[in-house]
């Protein structure tokens, strides 16, 4: 980071305010590379990692250059998974939250007419994963003319994960005249040919990850039996007692049955795999991210650019599959400038992989010993009493900026046509209230949702409960937190 702050960058307003309340002041380097060129309209092939402030740096110039008035979607970002589409929707929606940007994420395992209901609506940015995405486009429920910026994050991984010719597809039927952001951790040759095929004269950028943002990982490996893993793995979580960890596995199975095991301990502990529905992973993860319990076994669907924070210590309980795989998992921690440990078991026939995963990587990835018994008993105590201990709450970096906004409901929506400006005009003429105190507005079939901001919610609340809307009162409360 630097001395510049996101004043110096053409930002409109309520961006800027935006920002200053999720507490990012100073742009990181990727920010800082990204941002002016996005706005100058440039292509941008950019080489970053996790925990850079990537989505921020494509998130920015997509709230800013969206056209609040325009309906149709103006920006289109393909990420590899499901969470990872609804995190990158989280920041946009955080971002563009006082522009009154509408995020929506589209990917499979949810209703597709849900999906299509939300993209009928005003929605300037659309998150999705490249197959559902496609679905959309080829049944005609995601019109792409005006989308002038697309991202593809994390492309490596998408192209790891077979998605090429479903992301050829789409770039297909995008219109020629756009902005194209391609990020990635790295950049291997099939992505590199992805920018000479699909990218006007890509500007090539490279970041290192930021520092002050990843703060600092100490990695570590012990060679271990195969049978020897799960009392290695307590003897470790004792001696590290950590407040947040994840524990990844090669697989489902092997999940499964190491979350079995886990909870019969009594260990605070969550599981997450791609063999369940998306809305319990949805609801691990968001468990986990607010710090409900300590302990989150996982595969490699998890590792792939969730940003959780402060996970203290990630153990890689089966080595992963490559170099790349390790990096991904290993940086769930050590994040916002705090220190992690990364500490991954190893069986003896496959240390040479670990050596091999140190060069490429080039971290420094040492033998450790095994805990000794005294340390082991010594800690104990310690630790039995923080499993037990009911976790503190996590804040989340979005309360800020949510802390003056009232999402009110309404009992009335599309059935009795009624449209977006049919709220604004009652709602504006409010003594003491202006239309920049109305943010996102969502009318469903029966219902609609309308955020007050500005800590104008009681307000405006008080006020509607006689107010008439197109000549009818309609029943007013506020929304239940997850609405
Ligand atoms: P990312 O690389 O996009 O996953 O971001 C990593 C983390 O950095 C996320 O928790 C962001 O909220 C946070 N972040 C992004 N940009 C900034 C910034 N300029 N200042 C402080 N935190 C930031």
């Amino acid at each position: 980071m630097n001395n510049r702050t996101f004043r110096d960058f053409s930002l409109s307003d309520p961006i800027v305010r935006a920002l200053d309340a999720l507490g990012y002041t100073h742009p990181t380097e990727v920010q800082n590379k990204v941002i002016p060129r996005a706005l100058d309209k440039s292509d941008l092939a950019v080489r970053a990692q996790t925990g850079s402030g990537k989505t921020a740096a494509f998130g920015i110039p997509v709230c800013e250059m969206a056209d609040w008035a325009e309906n149709k979607p103006q920006a289109l970002i393909l990420t590899p998974t499901r969470e990872l589409a609804e995190q990158v929707k989280e920041e946009i929606a955080n971002i563009g939250r006082l522009k009154r940007i509408r995020a929506t994420a589209v990917y499979g395992q949810q209703s597709f007419a849900r999906q299509q209901a939300e993209l009928k609506q005003k929605s300037h940015v659309v998150v999705g994963t490249p197959g559902r995405v496609l679905d959309h486009i080829e049944r005609q429920t995601l019109p792409l003319e005006r989308v002038k910026y697309l991202v593809i994050d994390e492309a490596d991984e998408m192209l790891n994960l077979g998605f090429i010719g479903q992301v050829e597809a789409i770039l297909h039927a995008l219109p020629e005249d756009r902005v194209t952001m391609l990020f990635s951790a790295t950049l291997p040759r099939d992505v590199e040919d992805l920018c000479d095929r699909y990218m006007k004269k890509p500007i090539h950028i490279q970041v290192e990850a930021d520092e002050s943002l990843s703060g600092r990982t100490d990695h570590h490996f012990f060679v271990v039996g195969q049978d020897e893993k799960f009392d290695l793995l307590q003897d470790v979580t004792v001696v590290e007692n950590p407040d947040s960890c994840m524990i990844f596995c090669q697989t489902q199975e092997r999940v499964e049955t190491l979350y079995t095991k886990l909870e019969s301990l009594r260990y605070p502990c969550g599981k997450i795999h791609g063999g369940m529905e998306q809305t319990d992973r949805l609801n691990v993860m968001n468990r986990f991210r607010r710090g409900e319990f300590r302990y989150l076994v996982a595969t490699d669907v998890a590792a792939r650019g969730i940003d959780i924070e402060n996970i203290t210590l990630v153990i890689n309980y089966d080595l992963p599959a490559n170099a790349e795989r390790y990096v991904h998992r290993t940086g769930r921690t050590g994040r916002a400038g705090k220190s992690g440990k990364a500490i991954t078991f190893v069986t003896p026939s496959e240390q040479t992989l670990i050596e091999e995963m140190e060069r490429s990587t080039e971290l420094e990835i040492s033998k450790a010993e095994f805990p000794p018994r005294d340390e082991v008993m010594r800690k104990k105590a310690a630790f039995e009493e923080k499993i037990r201990a009911q976790p503190m709450p996590k804040a989340h970096k979005s309360d800020p900026l949510n802390r003056g906004i009232m999402k009110l409901y309404f009992h009335g929506g599309k059935k009795k046509k009624i449209r977006a400006v049919d709220f604004v005009g009652t709602i504006a003429k409010i003594d003491g209230v202006e239309a920049d105190d109305i943010g996102i507005i969502n009318i469903l079939d029966h219902v609609s949702y309308v955020d007050i901001l500005n800590g104008k919610g009681p307000l405006v609340l008080q006020a509607m409960k006689n107010a008439t809307i197109k000549g009818k009162v309609l029943k007013v409360q506020e929304a239940q937190k997850g609405e």
